[in-house]
């Protein structure tokens, strides 16, 4: 019997992630189900270990490129707390770029793509506390786009024909890179519709959003996503603007599927080959056509630092990537820009009412408007977004006429 620590370092994820479910260590509670098949102690830790036993083994996961400084702080306290244990990293990182990883980390052995019996165990969700379940229906990806290291990772693309079995939460969330290539997607959507956890339907997500060129292709998969009780559907961009109508019939295929525009948002990669004009002009359909914006910055797949702080008016190439053709202030020019039409379409605020003060329009705000108008209901109606709107637009030209 070997005893075996699973660490997640501590990454610098912003809040709401960290809130949510986007980094959940799912590749280590498959190796824990896996270890303890084997009749192995195992432990999970966030950060620093704090187990009480020397392990023999210790698997750390990583992430993204640019967060490698986090997984050599995690080597070097397993290798000064316990040094004999042997130490393997795994996870996007470690498979992206293993050499820079053992040399940089100072790690035993680095592990690359997903393990393979660990993949055909349940993830052991005993050792975390969670109302949610991570599900991969499919891994790879048909595809191959250029900024993205999928086809490192998970080279061939694999699909089930079922995962009603793996699901004993309500809250799932779909891991897949491209779920609606599955073959059988059918199949699962059915599926998914009709199961039901403890007498209720269960709610889905798709971490990674859907493959919009395949929505155009099958539109009826969109109803059935709908039905499979699928929320906040999430398409990509990445595209010129001269694409702008695909994107809007990507979307109106959603629509008319019964999601409503709020709930619908488009992921848009930005500092990479497209000008910031036309990532501007990108921002702009979206804001007309009543749908937020997810932008995603640009990084090298060899990145080892990222030192971009949103806080900070100015930053320097040597702080953080800027791609040729961009700049830190044209950075910094989207990001406020996407900000600032996603808040307006949230709240249903004119764009020339908008405030930065409105970034701080956190859910306690809210809830505090919503009972001094005598409001009750969780989800807003149009007539209470207005309510609420109205009295935060009466509030701001109070404010204004006091300071007069
Ligand atoms: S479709 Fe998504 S997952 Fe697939 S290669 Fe492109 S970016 Fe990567």
């Amino acid at each position: 019997m070997k005893r075996v620590l699973l660490i997640q370092p501590i990454f610098p994820a912003a809040k709401k992630s960290l809130n949510h479910k986007n980094y959940l260590p799912i590749g280590l509670l498959k190796l824990a189900a896996w270890q303890k098949s084997l009749g192995n102690v195992v432990s999970l830790s966030f950060g620093m270990p704090t187990y009480d036993f020397a392990p023999d083994e210790v698997y750390i996961t990583s992430l993204f490129t640019y967060w490698s400084r986090h997984v050599k702080i995690a080597v070097e306290q397993v290798r000064s707390s316990y040094p004999n244990a042997k130490i393997t990293v795994g996870g996007i990182y470690a498979s992206l770029q293993p050499d820079h990883c053992l040399s940089f980390t100072g790690c035993d052995e680095v592990y690359v793509g997903v393990h393979p019996e660990a993949e055909t165990y349940h993830p052991d969700y005993t050792l975390i506390n969670t109302n949610i379940q991570v599900i991969h229906a499919t891994r790879g990806c048909i595809r191959k786009c250029r900024f993205c290291g999928t086809h490192i990772i998970e080279p061939e693309f694999t699909a089930k024909r079922s995962v009603a079995s793996e699901i004993s939460k309500r809250l799932v969330v779909f891991y897949d890179n491209n779920f609606l290539a599955n073959p059988h997607i059918v199949d699962v959507l059915e599926e998914l519709a009709d199961l039901r956890v403890n007498g209720r339907h269960i709610s889905c997500e798709c971490q990674s959003g859907f493959d919009g060129r395949i929505l155009r292709k099958k539109p009826s998969l969109a109803k059935l996503l709908k039905s499979a009780y699928f929320r906040y559907p999430r398409i990509a961009w990445d595209s010129g603007v001269n694409d702008a109508p695909k994107v809007h019939s990507e979307i109106s295929i959603l629509k008319d599927a019964g999601y409503s525009l709020q709930d619908i948002q488009v992921f848009m990669l930005f500092n990479h080959q497209l000008c910031p004009d036309e990532l501007m002009e990108k921002v702009e359909f979206c804001f007309n056509w009543g749908v937020q914006v997810s932008d995603c910055r640009y990084r090298p797949l060899d990145l080892y630092f990222d030192g971009y702080n949103p806080r900070k008016s100015s930053q320097s190439k040597d702080e953080y990537y800027i791609h040729p053709g961009w700049s830190d202030r044209d950075i910094r020019l989207l990001r406020r820009t996407v900000r600032k039409n996603n808040i307006c379409l949230r709240y249903r605020i004119p764009r020339e009412r908008y405030s930065q003060k409105l970034e701080r329009f956190t859910r306690y705000r809210k809830r505090s408007m919503l009972s001094n108008l005598g409001i009750t209901s969780t989800t807003l109606s149009a007539t209470e977004l207005d309510a609420i709107n109205t009295k935060w637009i009466c509030q701001k030209q109070t404010d204004s006429d006091r300071k007069q």
